[in-house]
């Protein structure tokens, strides 16, 4: 077992990630930009290092000054977290040049599903379902063209460097493909400095879900079951549960053999998420993610099993602790992503939290790093805490979430919670009858939905 680990994040991951260090009895070493030098995962952690600026550029990501951090410290381990690094295949691979673990897979499988017309290829011929589309990449208007009168209109232009929602464009018939292919060329150089695009079809009502797996590196694999990511806004998750309401034990058991087969066959060390579109009742696999995600608590909350302790178990060369028969799905749960959001516009809302007070009780989980006094500096994303809610079913949960949501207070600043105490009471989210536009069309017009 590791002796340090360097966590290289920030917020309430980071703070996700020393808890499951210290019930392993791991010492920490934190990291932070001179804007987070007052962060709670600092406070808390053994020793902390200041790795740069604000700027995420110099700090957050700066593999240098994280090597450096690592050295002065002597983690022998370093744990990304989700964003920054988390899917950085040089980083894995510095790292394992210096004989420090990257906790999370190997830096090939990094590189391979983080090109995600690599990732498709792959996952096809490991036998998981994908979205008609363009076999390889797409290197003119033309070309989107002739693939798009073949797999049928409309369809949607994505950057293979993408992530985030961002470089993708809908093309509804001939007529727009030169447009949506020029702007998601644009849009993929200047978010990834990669226009690389390729073709699916656009699936018009899908849900989202999306399948966890664990493997050990050495052949074997295990799924944890589904997590419904349908309520999106801009392509981003704004609230995940677990199990689908979607889905029926046949359905869940066949894309989860399906998964952890895959993962099996690839030798995955690790934790993964295999996400798919999900439109009458076929998967159409879209992306693989190689870490861990910020929804990653929904499957803790049904399944009892401690993801972050699993990853960092199988990184220092253990086994999986559990086979597929030992993995029992027990309830509903639901999480809401709290941004520090203006809960209609969206406008980011930075600033000192004057009073603060989580709800709490039986099934109820609050992962945050803000505490009452705390000013959340504006150069980061504007996740500050997750509500994560337990029941025995989907409506002990759903109300469990209502009575939390009533609970919350976070003053001075603007959040998101003020749109789930809508949701919590809207009749198609209690009836679990969503898809991934749902939101967006709700929040156009709130009244006829
Ligand atoms: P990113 O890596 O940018 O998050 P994904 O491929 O995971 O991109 O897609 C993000 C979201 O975009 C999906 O959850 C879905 O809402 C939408 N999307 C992606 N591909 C399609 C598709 N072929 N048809 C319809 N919607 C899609």
């Amino acid at each position: 077992m590791f002796s340090k680990i360097l966590i290289a994040n920030r917020g309430e991951i980071a703070l996700r990630i020393l808890r499951a260090c210290k019930e392993l009895g791991i010492a920490t070493v934190a990291v932070h930009s001179t804007a987070d030098a007052n962060a709670m995962h600092v406070r808390l952690a053994d020793e902390s290092v200041c790795i740069g600026p604000h700027t995420a550029r110099d700090s957050y990501l700066n593999i240098p000054s994280l090597m450096a951090a690592c050295e002065i410290t002597g983690a022998d381990a370093v744990h990304p977290g989700y964003g920054f690094l988390s899917e950085n295949a040089r980083f894995a691979e510095i790292l394992e040049a210096h004989k420090i673990a990257f906790i999370g897979p190997s830096s090939e499988h990094i590189r391979i599903m983080g090109d995600k017309i690599e990732a498709k290829q792959t996952a096809k011929r490991l036998g998981i379902p994908v979205v008609p589309g363009s076999e390889g990449g797409v290197t003119s208007a033309t070309e989107a063209k002739r693939i798009a009168a073949e797999i049928g209109y409309p369809v949607l232009l994505k950057a293979a460097a993408g992530g985030g929602g961002r470089g993708m464009k809908v093309a509804l018939n001939e007529g727009e493909i030169e447009t949506a292919y020029s702007t998601a060329r644009v849009e993929a150089r200047n978010s990834f400095g990669d226009d690389t695009l390729y073709m699916e079809k656009y699936l018009q009502k899908p849900r989202h879900i999306e399948v966890q797996i664990l493997g050990d590196g050495k052949g074997r694999a295990v799924h944890l079951g589904e997590r419904d990511c349908s309520l999106q806004r801009r392509h981003q998750k704004v609230l995940e549960e677990a199990p689908s309401p979607a889905l029926n034990a046949a359905n869940r058991k066949k894309i989860g053999d399906i998964c952890a087969k895959a993962m099996a066959d690839m030798s995955y060390s690790g934790v993964g998420t295999i996400e798919f579109l999900y439109e009458n009742g076929e998967f159409y696999f879209i992306e693989m993610n190689t870490r861990l995600q910020v929804e990653h608590p929904v499957t803790e909350m049904i399944t009892g099993i401690d993801l972050v302790n699993e990853q960092i178990r199988i990184a220092s060369g253990g086994d999986l602790g559990f086979t597929q028969d030992d993995i029992t799905f027990e309830g509903h749960a639901i999480e809401c992503r709290i941004n520090a959001e203006h809960a209609r516009t969206f406008v980011p809302s930075p600033g000192k939290i004057t009073y603060y007070h989580p709800p709490g009780g039986l099934g109820v989980r609050v992962d945050s790093g803000v505490y009452q006094g705390y000013s959340i500096p504006p150069h980061y994303d504007s996740l500050i805490g997750k509500l994560i809610v337990h029941g025995r079913n989907r409506v002990e949960c759903m109300m469990r979430l209502r009575r939390c949501l009533d609970e919350f207070v976070v003053d001075g600043i603007e959040t998101t919670i003020p749109l789930f105490r809508e949701l919590v009471d809207n009749q198609d989210i209690a009836n679990g009858m969503y898809d991934i536009h749902w939101l967006e069309k709700y929040l156009a017009d709130p009244v006829d939905i």
